[in-house]
């Protein structure tokens, strides 16, 4: 089997070559870790934009969205505790020069460990065979329980010097730890350092009369101070959410990893506005209703897992994270953080204006608390991106390369082909294709052999294939391709449209939320 690294390699190749994502400003040599989305990488994001603001805005009657401003007034971010404590941790290698972030340093040791234990599990899976107990396994087999406990106290210890800003212990954590810049080899290594990650620019034309405005760091803050506004105008009763989707910028130290680690990057966030006192309950609930939703798209239970925080973020008294298995390894997708009154209230003192909410239960106002979802939109594309690609290896010793992406999500739903250029075959298919271009985004295609037609379509992700050949001209029927099975059926030309909308329709999918 290929091993992590040849695989992202793949994944990274493959989504250029199809069309799906390129390097921003590439004939200048790129602009690291920023990234555009080409012809049909552009409709798989849209896609899974609509899917999360389906199941965010249409299917929950008391959550709204909106689409606040990139840029915000710059004490939005002096409120939001930005400006103080949105820092990352970095160590330079004096050997390299190359800069890291000192607790993904430590954090990829520990996911090293993590790989040992897998590979332990799936060597008694393979010895135990049938009988196999995983979970039993886990909890007994005494190198399992070393490794595990090495890595929980890793973690723990990293967690706890962070939060007490001990950048020392960070670095002697590193040391203990005698983990070597990838580049030099070395353990040659700097002081930590806390850098903030808010991108800098100017509002005005001249000089000394401009003001410092930040690009926003995270979506959220629009929906924070817009909380009365949305209560208001849309007499919203706690608990209540507001939605959004849009660009964030973050000037990250090392931005590597494709777009898991983007400079300009997007964000599908909510804020679910609760009474103070219910955060725990609904912090699980909207663990569970996120978890759902990624399962929904069918993409394996195995390729996810919850990551409890051991060190909370300035805002929050609850976070957990969503993991996925990306190709180099578990990690975080989302966030599911239990903010308390944190921000709204902050931007009471910093505005001097009252965000309260009047509850007619109680008969009281109170500045409500939060519970977040945050995702990233690219993050997620590149959870689906690369958990679909597969190259298969087929009955007659060739192989193919296969998008399997879920059908919902595909950029393009049917890829119509004409057997002939003649006979009168395109016409019925041009026909086709005017049809369906109504309900979903078609292609035609026209050009060399139908089975190099169908692997083209498969290498994008398309899931369905419909042959108009020389029998629809006698009987108004066509072949459709399965993508994920390769299975042709002979359907009449009347059903193409029904059979494709069974697989594809947003509500047979998010029917299992
Ligand atoms: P990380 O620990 O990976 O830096 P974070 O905990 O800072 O992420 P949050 O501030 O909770 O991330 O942001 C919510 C979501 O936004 C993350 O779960 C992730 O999916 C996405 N995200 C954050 N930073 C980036 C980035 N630089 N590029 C792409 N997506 C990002």
């Amino acid at each position: 089997m290929a091993n992590q690294d040849d695989i992202f390699k793949k994944v990274i190749s493959h989504a250029k070559e199809y069309g799906y994502i390129f390097q921003s400003s590439e004939i200048y040599d790129g602009l690291s870790a920023v990234y555009d989305y080409g012809q049909n990488g552009v409709e798989l994001k849209k896609n899974i934009r609509e899917y999360w603001w389906k199941a965010m805005v249409q299917l929950n009657d008391n959550i709204v969205g909106i689409d606040a401003a990139i840029l915000m007034h710059p004490t939005t971010w002096k409120a939001s505790g930005h400006v103080d404590a949105f820092n990352d941790p970095l160590i330079d290698n004096k050997d390299s020069k190359k800069r890291y972030r000192a607790d993904v340093l430590v954090e990829d040791h520990v996911a090293k460990i993590e790989g040992k234990i897998e590979k332990e599990v799936k060597k008694a899976a393979k010895r135990f065979g049938d009988s196999f107990d995983k979970d039993q396994f886990l909890s007994t087999n005494p190198r399992v329980l070393d490794y595990q406990s090495k890595a929980d106290s890793i973690l723990k210890r990293l967690g706890k010097s962070l939060e007490n800003e001990d950048l020392a212990d960070v670095k002697a954590l590193i040391e203990e730890l005698e983990i070597v810049c990838p580049v030099s080899g070395s353990k040659n290594w700097t002081d930590v350092k806390q850098f903030n990650l808010m991108f800098g620019t100017k509002l005005g034309a001249s000089a000394d009369t401009a003001t410092d405005l930040y690009l926003r760091p995270e979506t959220a803050q629009g929906i924070f101070v817009n909380f009365l506004n949305v209560q208001k105008t849309g007499r919203m009763k706690i608990p209540f959410g507001i939605a959004q989707t849009g660009k964030a910028f973050r000037n990250e130290i090392v931005a590597r990893q494709f777009i898991f680690r983007m400079r300009e990057f997007e964000q599908m966030e909510m804020q679910y506005f609760i009474k103070p006192g219910t955060q725990k309950e609904w912090y699980e609930t909207w663990k569970e209703k996120r978890m759902n939703w990624h399962l929904s798209l069918g993409m394996g239970e195995d390729n996810y897992r919850f990551h409890d925080h051991e060190k909370l973020a300035h805002y929050a008294d609850a976070a957990a994270d969503i993991e996925f298995r990306f190709p180099f390894g578990f990690k975080e997708l989302e966030g599911i953080h239990s903010r308390t009154d944190f921000d709204l209230a902050n931007h009471e003192k910093y505005s001097g204006k009252k965000l309260q909410y009047f509850d007619p239960e109680l008969n009281e106002s109170y500045v409500p608390y939060v519970l977040e979802t945050s995702i990233g939109l690219d993050r997620m594309f590149l959870a689906v991106f690369s958990n679909s690609l597969e190259e298969e290896q087929l009955e007659n010793n060739t192989s193919r390369v296969v998008l399997k992406l879920p059908a919902v999500l595909a950029p393009t739903k049917v890829a119509v082909l004409p057997l002939l250029r003649k006979d009168g075959l395109p016409e019925i298919a041009q026909k086709l294709v005017d049809e369906l271009k109504w309900n979903f985004s078609v292609v035609y295609d026209e050009k060399d052999a139908v089975g190099r037609r169908y692997r083209r379509q498969d290498a994008v992700g398309t899931p369905f294939c419909v042959t108009i050949d020389h029998q629809t001209l006698e009987d108004e029927t066509v072949t459709i391709r399965h993508r994920d099975s390769m299975e042709q059926e002979r359907i009449p030309l009347t059903e193409v449209a029904s059979t494709v909308s069974k697989a594809v329709d947003l509500k047979e999918w998010l029917q299992k939320l």
